[in-house]
């Protein structure tokens, strides 16, 4: 059976992109490291045509499939299990941008295009693809799509479900559906393309979409604040969100903690305010110019100042200052990293409720676990904690990790859904979370769910065991 298939997959692709020896583990093992797997082979597609002959061959055969774009994924679903018989399907090569439209404000993108290279073509095109975070060099709109990515201009332009008009997605059959619509209006039945999105490759394979792009803003300004509670962080966004209105493009909190870890770890890294509680980044997109953005953010933090919102604040003055500031939120993952192994969780929660929520859950688990450590930072602005929990200092990291993370989860998720929230905000459900989302999702939601799957995947084929 296996000679059979990796015969009708290099027929499928040719021989030099069906890899089955040598050194596989960058598309074997996640990007934290905490799934390796093994695969059939790796089968590297080098157009829609290829994918749809890849997924018939796999179906035939009764093998299964596991997509992969950037393999930045934090819920171990890009890599295969290790039974040694997924067919790795990497998109990296649907690499082709097919066509920008700038008086429809669309482009349209193969599913291996990295993140970054679709920033850069709207930018060349003097417009904005919004979609950011911080794998964007090396992650794909595909997964992007297929995770339903968030990052850190979600408050004003939404997740990449919301930036995306179009799809085209090769089926569990092997068929291409072609629904690459530049369209803003499409009311014609269900809607496949939301389906696809955020399936985490369980339905079926994105091979490109169609994008929305936005005028490129006149002017981006960063800036910090440090503010003495979680109460004064959400008082300082509904004063941002009023005074700055669409402006407002960015607003992330960082815990003390973290940024404790990033001067640690990184010391050459400047902060340019003093330790605090919290620490609010802000970001502004103006419409007008540089000097009408700074004073906005001028009177705008002059106003927190007087009123106790705030109790400190800078204001980039270039660029330079603007990615440094971003530089520092982005590196709290990193230095959390080099503390030591460590507990992820990625909540969101209504905005009204995180106070409570921080302050409720905080106490819960220091009283059962003294000394754990929160690096507690994330998407404020929309709701989105990255609620991070990492050993008591001393503590073997591994051990603690083997004895307490189911429970520690249980105390965070309970918490999360007593206060109406969600146990995965953006990084979906992969390996990791499959079995809170069986124990946490309402049986009716499971049901739909389940449905849906046997629906667009009755064999099962579509990586499999993940998600449901
Ligand atoms: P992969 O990791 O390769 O795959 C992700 C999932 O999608 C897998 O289940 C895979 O099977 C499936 N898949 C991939 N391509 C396709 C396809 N073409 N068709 C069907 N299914 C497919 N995520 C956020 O949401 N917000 C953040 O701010 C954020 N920050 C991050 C920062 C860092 C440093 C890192 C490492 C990750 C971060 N992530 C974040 C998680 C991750 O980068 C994103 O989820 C990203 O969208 C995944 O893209 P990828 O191409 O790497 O997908
Ligand atoms: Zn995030």
């Amino acid at each position: 059976m296996t000679t059979l298939l990796l015969e009708a997959l290099t027929a499928a692709v040719g021989a030099t992109h069906v890899l089955t020896d040598g050194d596989l583990a960058g598309w074997e093992q996640d990007w934290r490291k905490r799934y390796r797997g093994k695969a059939l082979a790796v089968v590297r597609p080098g157009n829609t045509a290829e994918v749809a002959a890849v997924v018939r061959a796999c179906a035939a055969h009764g093998a299964s499939l596991v997509p992969q774009g950037g393999n930045t994924g934090l819920v171990g679903g890009s890599v295969p299990d290790s039974s040694g018989t997924q067919v790795l399907l990497s998109l990296s090569r649907l690499n082709r941008m097919r066509g920008l439209d700038a008086a429809n404000l669309t482009l349209t993108v193969e599913a291996g295009c990295i993140l970054q290279t679709v920033q850069e073509t709207a930018e060349a095109a003097g417009l904005l693809f919004p979609l950011s975070l911080a794998a964007e060099g090396s992650c794909t709109i595909g997964g992007n799509l297929a995770s339903n990515a968030g990052g850190t201009q979600v408050l004003r332009y939404g997740n990449a479900r919301e930036l995306c008009l179009g799809l085209e997605v090769v089926t569990a059959q092997g068929e291409v559906w072609d629904g690459l619509a530049g369209l803003r209006k499409d009311n014609t039945g269900y809607d496949l393309r939301d389906l696809y999105i955020g399936s985490e490759g369980t339905l079926g394979i994105i091979t490109a979409a169609t994008l929305k792009l936005y005028p490129a803003p006149a002017a981006v300004m960063t800036a910090l604040a440090t503010v003495p509670s979680m109460d004064q962080a959400v008082a300082l966004l509904q004063l941002a969100q009023a005074r700055l209105g669409p402006g407002l493009t960015g607003f992330e909190v960082m815990n003390g903690f973290s940024l404790g870890l990033v001067r640690k770890h990184f010391p050459q890294l400047r902060q340019p305010l003093p330790p605090s509680d919290w620490t609010v980044l802000l970001e502004q997109s103006d419409t007008e110019g540089e000097a009408h953005a700074r004073a906005l953010f001028e009177g705008l933090l002059e106003a927190a100042l007087e009123a106790g919102t705030i109790t400190d604040a800078a204001v980039a003055e270039s660029l330079d200052q603007s990615h440094t500031m971003w530089h520092l939120r982005e590196s709290i993952p990193l230095a959390q990293a080099e503390e030591g192994l460590n507990i992820k969780h990625d909540i969101s929660l209504p905005v009204s409720s995180i106070p409570a929520f921080v302050a409720e859950t905080d106490a819960l688990l220091s009283a059962r676990w003294p000394g754990l450590r929160l690096v507690n930072f994330g998407h404020l602005g929309d709701g989105n904690l990255h609620y991070n929990v990492q050993a008591p200092e001393g503590q073997e990291a591994a051990e603690f990790l083997r004895d307490h993370e189911h429970a520690v989860n249980a105390v965070v998720y309970d918490a999360v859904g007593a206060h109406g929230g969600s146990f995965s905000a953006e990084h979906g459900i992969g390996a990791l979370k499959r079995d809170d989302l069986a124990q946490r999702k309402s049986p009716v939601a499971l049901q739909l769910m389940r449905a849906v799957k046997q629906a667009l995947d009755p064999a099962g084929l579509m990586n499999p065991g993940r998600m449901l």
